[in-house]
């Protein structure tokens, strides 16, 4: 077992840890409070190949492997979980995606662009009254000749209002559950295809969450991504993708809290001496290293199984699940090592604690994900 870094993983953590520094943490509490999206950064992001890092050379990609994915988005949730999040839905979510399951001329359609960030998917599985229940969406897609019209809503879609292509997830059988169901690359042009901007979220206020709305659209058989029926588990094993970063972005967010409170404890003088000098501050900064170290350990041992191209579904959900829980415990702690102050938007840790809270709800909540490990470890099979 080696847990060091290799040559090529040490420089994507260098040059993120740069980036982030430079490019995102002096900016990210004027964009959450703007709610502004970060397209300047995002444009920079493109230039500098980091949505490329995970994409194969063939499409544009540096084909660089799943520790330095992580490492992508472990950085980015330090400096900003919003920035995060457009990184996961847009590799994760949907390149990968078409990378693993779309045919040559959708590869190639869509990966260049999608790998230098000039071009972004969006994920659309949710809609307004199907959520962890995914099986039960009512978004149709009906064949006509050529053509597959789509008709329905999806809701809470990270990207939305920004993306040039929607992966939609529709019922090609009504009554087949699951098994009804079919994956289909959407074009943000595409006649009847519209977004609306969702506002007033409690935290990722500089990414953007839109619901999807589909009246009569019309798209070609060839935008179907991987054979009819086959979208449930398209999406199941995309969410091994996504959860992958999510759970790396929550390290990044936990370091950052982790990282703020310890400058603060050192700083803030109560008692006559440092706040850090008094044992139960330094017990909650204990408390905060041990939870983000076995977080980050989840999400590299979930990694070395992707880079050994094996199912990753276990390793995942065991990250996903700690790590999304434990950026809110790390998050909950470091305004207590602030006091009062953490209370204030003065210091980045009251938006860090704002934007953890979206962890344990997305890409499966943390009662999907208990009950996925459940599976597993019982070895019954209503949800792996
Ligand atoms: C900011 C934001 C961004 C998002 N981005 C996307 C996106 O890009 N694409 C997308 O498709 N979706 C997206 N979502 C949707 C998100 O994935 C869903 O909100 C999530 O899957 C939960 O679904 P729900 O909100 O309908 O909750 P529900 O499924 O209604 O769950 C409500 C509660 O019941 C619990 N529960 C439900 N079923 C069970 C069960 N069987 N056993 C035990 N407990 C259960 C849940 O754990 C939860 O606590 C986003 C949501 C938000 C808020």
């Amino acid at each position: 077992m080696n847990f060091d870094y290799t040559p090529e993983q040490e420089a994507v953590k260098g040059m993120m840890e740069e980036f982030v520094e430079k490019e995102v943490i002096p900016f990210a509490a004027q964009w959450d409070k703007e709610e502004k999206f970060p397209w300047d950064t995002v444009k920079k992001m493109g230039e500098l190949g980091i949505f490329g890092t995970a994409l194969p050379e063939k499409y544009g990609g540096s084909g660089l492997d799943a520790i330095c994915h992580a490492i992508v988005a472990e950085q980015l949730g330090r400096g900003c979980s919003s920035l995060r999040g457009v990184y996961s839905v847009a590799v994760s979510l949907v390149a990968k995606t078409i990378l693993a399951f779309g045919t040559e001329e959708q590869k190639n359609k869509y990966l260049p662009g999608m790998a230098a960030g000039k071009l972004f998917g969006c994920f659309g599985l949710t809609e307004p009254n199907s959520g962890s229940d995914a099986a039960s969406m009512t978004t149709t897609a009906v064949e006509d000749g050529d053509y597959y019209v789509l008709n329905g809503s999806k809701m809470w879609i990270t990207n939305a209002g920004i993306a040039d292509v929607a992966l939609i997830f529709a019922k090609t059988d009504k009554n087949a559950g699951a098994k009804g169901i079919t994956a289909f690359l959407v074009d943000r042009d595409t006649p009847g295809f519209s977004t609306k901007d969702i506002h007033d979220k409690m935290g990722l206020k500089a990414s953007n969450t839109a619901e999807i709305i589909l009246d009569n659209v019309r798209v070609p058989k060839t935008s179907m991504l991987g054979g009819i029926g086959k979208g449930f588990g398209i999406a199941m094993a995309t969410l091994d993708n996504g959860r992958y970063t999510v759970a790396a972005g929550c390290v990044g967010s936990a370091q950052a809290a982790l990282d703020y409170a310890k400058q603060y404890a050192k700083e803030r003088i109560q008692f006559g001496k440092p706040i850090a000098a008094h044992q139960l501050v330094q017990q909650l900064i204990a408390d905060m290293a041990v939870d983000i170290e076995c977080g980050r350990l989840l999400v590299y041992k979930a990694g070395h199984v992707k880079n050994k191209g094996q199912r990753s579904t276990k390793e995942v959900c065991f990250a996903k699940y700690y790590c999304s829980e434990m950026v809110n415990r790390v998050a909950y702690k470091a305004v207590q090592v602030f006091g009062g102050y953490g209370f204030s938007a003065e210091y980045p840790v009251e938006r860090i604690y704002r934007d953890a809270r979206i962890n344990t709800l997305y890409e499966g909540t943390s009662q999907i994900q208990q009950l996925i490990i459940g599976n597993f470890e019982l070895g019954v099979s209503a949800f792996v």
